[in-house]
């Protein structure tokens, strides 16, 4: 069993408490980790460091011997690419092939990708007229914004984690990491690689804990804390909302959606299954880019549920290293209550239950994890609780519909923004559809294509602000005028 501890200031502590919480694994429910939950003098101490290296060594880097130091994170975090996906696979269950094709290389990408942005992106500068006629210049300097608490959540903790360490980093500031109490790992093993390439002590702390009462509370009630970037559920960002409002602190949100896939009758058929089988299933559902709600053209709507029901039920559970398996369990026994409990629902609103719906059988210890079927309904009302909430389980809704203008408004139809996906080969209809959805990344003709220099971000209740490329640099750092009379 791994001894996980907080990362302050370089060193790898416990808590003077002596507190400790367990990490059990997804797949079997056996007790993998034993994590050092930090009190609020361990939180105190990761932001008073990360202050103090705000204002020492690393304060002091020019922006190249920085992006320098984070080109050597990435490789770091490629030269022990194993560890990671290990680790990963540990806390979350899910297939290797996941966490090396996506999930792990993304955690690299996340450091050379924003110091390549800070390094190429200019200042701006305006000229103006002055009454004298010597005019005057303007322009701006972007300076770090100072320490930044990152708090995170479970399903890509890696990925999402370092997505915002990053551009925090590339921008000159301090992070103080509250990863999520299911995904300990990957965040304490970048700790290791943070010393190995040199990154002064201070800049990248991780406490670990839960929400309320715990270290994210903390964490996000120290003042001394200047912005926070958050992912994760809705509510809990309402709760970080208010917590950030004492000191009028900055936020940026990623937060939780009810996304929908469009599937027009002139798509094309098969790549339009496999688009939106991925997107309604990959990592068991647990992606908050995921479709729950299926909208698919009349004609085609038969055939289509046909085909990802065959989809859906050719899915192999097993344990992420066995190499006849493809199919990982959710985080957690809680999580799986959650996902169960809408499964019921499902059936008291009056759905068809396509495919799904329960537990699969699984042998010997794997009996004892969070496994559950993929899960395909129709014939629900646009006004049931499963077609409306965020489930964050593998399961969808399909519904047919008749006209553009139609599918326009049931997608819109949600308090959530955050994406959708369009299968047409009609390309005037896609870019018209495009612009209607209101969210704020839209796929069409795929899914989860990430050009990391984009923006992305949630409209409504998915989010606030916007992150990736330049968009980053607008909640990393602050642009500060300087006006020169000439
Ligand atoms: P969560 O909100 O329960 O927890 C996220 C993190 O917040 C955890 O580290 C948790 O300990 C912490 N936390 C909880 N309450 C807190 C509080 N009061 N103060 C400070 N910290 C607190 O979310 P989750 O269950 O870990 O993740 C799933 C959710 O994340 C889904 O809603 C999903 O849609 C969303 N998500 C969004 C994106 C995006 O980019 N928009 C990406 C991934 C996940």
């Amino acid at each position: 069993m791994r001894q996980i501890q907080n990362f302050i200031g370089g060193e790898f502590v416990a808590a003077a408490s002596g507190k400790r919480f367990d990490k059990r694994s997804p797949l079997d429910n056996r007790v993998i980790a034993s994590i050092a939950e930090a009190g609020r003098a361990e939180v105190d101490a990761a932001v008073s460091a990360a202050r103090a290296a705000l204002h020492g060594e690393w304060g002091g880097l020019t922006t190249e011997q920085r992006v320098e130091l984070l080109y050597g994170v990435a490789n770091e975090i490629t030269r022990r690419f194993e560890d990671f996906v290990e680790a990963e696979m540990a806390d979350t269950g899910q297939p290797r092939h996941v966490m090396t094709s996506a999930f792990i290389p993304r955690g690299a990408a996340n450091f050379k990708v924003f110091a390549d942005v800070v390094k190429n992106v200019p200042n701006e500068s305006f000229q103006m007229a002055t009454p004298d006629g010597r005019g005057a210049l303007n322009y701006g300097i972007r300076v770090p914004k100072g320490v930044i608490g990152v708090i995170c959540p479970w399903n890509a903790p890696f990925m999402l984690m370092t997505w915002k360490v990053g551009p925090a980093l590339a921008c000159g500031n301090t992070v103080v990491v509250k990863p999520s109490e299911e995904s300990p790992h990957t965040a304490t093993l970048l700790g290791e690689v943070m010393n190995a390439v040199g990154v002064p002590k201070g800049v990248y702390n991780v406490v670990h804990g839960f929400g309320p009462d715990s270290a994210g509370e903390f964490l996000t009630q120290n003042r001394g804390v200047d912005a926070i970037t958050f992912t994760g559920e809705t509510r809990t960002g309402a709760a970080i909302m208010k917590a950030a409002s004492e000191g009028m602190r900055d936020v940026s949100f990623e937060l939780g959606g009810k996304n929908a896939g469009i599937v027009f009758a002139d798509a094309d058929f098969d790549a339009a299954v496999e688009g939106i089988f991925r997107s309604a299933f990959l990592n068991s559902g647990q992606v908050c880019l995921g479709t729950e709600r299926v909208y698919v053209e009349r004609p085609i709507f038969e055939r289509f549920v046909q085909a990802l029901k065959v989809k859906a039920e050719g899915v192999k559970f097993g344990r992420p290293d066995d190499h006849d398996a493809n199919y990982g369990p959710l985080i957690s026994q809680e999580h799986r209550q959650k996902v169960l409990s809408y499964y019921r629902k499902a059936v008291e609103e009056g759905a068809t239950v396509v495919t799904g719906g329960g537990v699969p059988q699984m042998p010997g210890a794997l009996a004892e994890g969070a496994w559950v079927e993929p899960t395909i309904w129709t014939g629900l009302p646009d006004d049931a609780a499963v077609v409306r909430e965020e489930i964050f389980g593998p399961c969808c809704h399909i519904r047919p519909f008749d006209s553009e203008n139609e599918v326009v408004a049931l997608a819109n139809d949600t308090e959530y923004g955050l994406s959708t996906t369009i299968w047409t080969t009609n390309l005037a209809r896609a870019h018209r559809v495009a612009a209607r959805v209101e969210v704020g990344i839209t796929w069409v003709n795929s899914w989860f294509l990430r050009d990391l220099r984009t923006a992305f971000g949630g409209s409504k209740q998915s989010g606030i602000g916007r992150e990736g490329g330049v968009h980053s640099l607008e909640f990393y750092t602050e642009t500060r005028n300087i006006c020169v009379k000439l």
